[in-house]
């Protein structure tokens, strides 16, 4: 692991080693961090992508309209859907709120920003939270949901391929191994776009007015970017999948964003005891300096187009520089 004492302010708690490429990705290959990396506590799987999976069955068998009943869009069963993820993501989201925020059972230790957020007019109604909760239930959470409704409804009627699973238990494993990973790439690709000048404006500005995020932040976004950040879906109209496949899809990029927006980067649990990843760095870090770390960093692709900070003073400087080039660039452009 490296580390390294000559660090950037970053604000507040930064971790003591830096943002490593996963060791899926390195060259000559590492097969005992790769099986630590994948299997061990805040690793690849656990606790959270195992913790999704399983409750992505528990939504599907408990929640979900069989294929059958989803043939024919009613108001009954789409406005379930619609109640069922509203509470889900209260719940989920309050759960990391109260704890950190209301409770703030663990004051500031290992909070990447020493201050609590401030509210300011730059937000709806003059507060984050407010502004943050509105947002999510009343944009996120419908659709997320209409983009549920449509791919059973389309499933259901053969409109999109349909395979099932207890013939395929191994393509329905790597699909769940591996939808993480592209959940990265689509994540980077929308999140580049929304940085575009005239769609950062317009768009995007809404999501980074959280300088400093909570929990409630995560889903905070402009319903554009919510159409963009769940079309993520619509591999499931291309690749064959079943109706848990669709679920777990859209659920975990219903529950990722709060904890990856909590502001802290570890949560103290069992009485001190045990310590759970929370935030990654590399996303407070581009809420922190925008231009960095589109992605969250489980594939190296901010690495590939040179947008990568690991924390370390080095790339902190890369980053000023490119800044500087940038603006250098832009001064110099012939005015309009
Ligand atoms: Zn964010
Ligand atoms: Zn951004």
């Amino acid at each position: 692991m490296a580390y390294e004492t000559d660090r950037p302010d970053t604000g507040g708690w930064a971790p003591p080693e830096l943002i490593e490429i996963p060791p899926v990705f390195v060259w000559p290959p590492r097969p005992a961090a790769l099986l630590k990396y994948v299997f061990g506590w805040n690793g690849y799987l656990f606790p959270y992508n195992a913790l999704y999976a399983v409750l992505g069955v528990l939504v599907w068998w408990y929640l979900i309209p069989d294929l059958a009943e989803t043939k024919t869009l009613r108001i009954d069963w789409i406005a379930q859907l619609f109640l069922e993820n509203l509470v889900i993501i209260v719940v989920w989201t309050s759960i990391w709120h109260l704890r950190l925020y209301v409770q703030r059972a663990q004051d500031t230790d290992y909070k990447y920003n020493r201050r609590w957020p401030k509210s300011s007019e730059l937000f709806l109604f003059g507060s984050q939270l407010y502004d943050n909760v509105f947002l999510t239930l009343v944009s996120a959470v419908p659709i997320w949901t209409a983009y549920l409704v449509l791919t059973l409804w389309a499933m259901a009627n053969g409109w999109i391929p349909y395979l099932d699973a207890r013939e395929h238990p191994i393509y329905l494993g790597l699909f769940v191994l591996l939808l993480p990973l592209y959940r990265e790439v689509h994540f980077y690709a929308i999140h580049r776009l929304v940085h575009w000048p005239f769609l950062y404006r317009w768009i995007h500005s809404v999501h980074h007015k959280n300088s400093n995020p909570t929990p409630w932040s995560g889903l905070a976004m402009h319903p554009v970017e919510h159409i963009l950040f769940f079309s993520s879906i619509l591999l499931n109209w291309i690749i064959p999948s079943n109706p848990y496949m669709v679920v777990l899809h859209l659920l975990r990029m219903g529950l990722t964003p709060a904890p990856d927006h909590s502001g802290f980067g570890k949560v103290v649990i069992v009485n001190g005891k045990a310590q759970v990843d929370a935030a990654t760095y590399a996303h407070y870090l581009h809420h922190r300096f925008f231009e960095v770390n589109y992605s969250d960093g489980a594939v190296p692709i901010d690495l590939l187009f040179g947008t990568f900070h690991d924390g370390s003073q080095k790339a902190h400087n890369a980053m000023n520089e490119r800044f500087k080039k940038k603006n250098a660039r832009a001064n110099s452009a012939p005015a309009a």
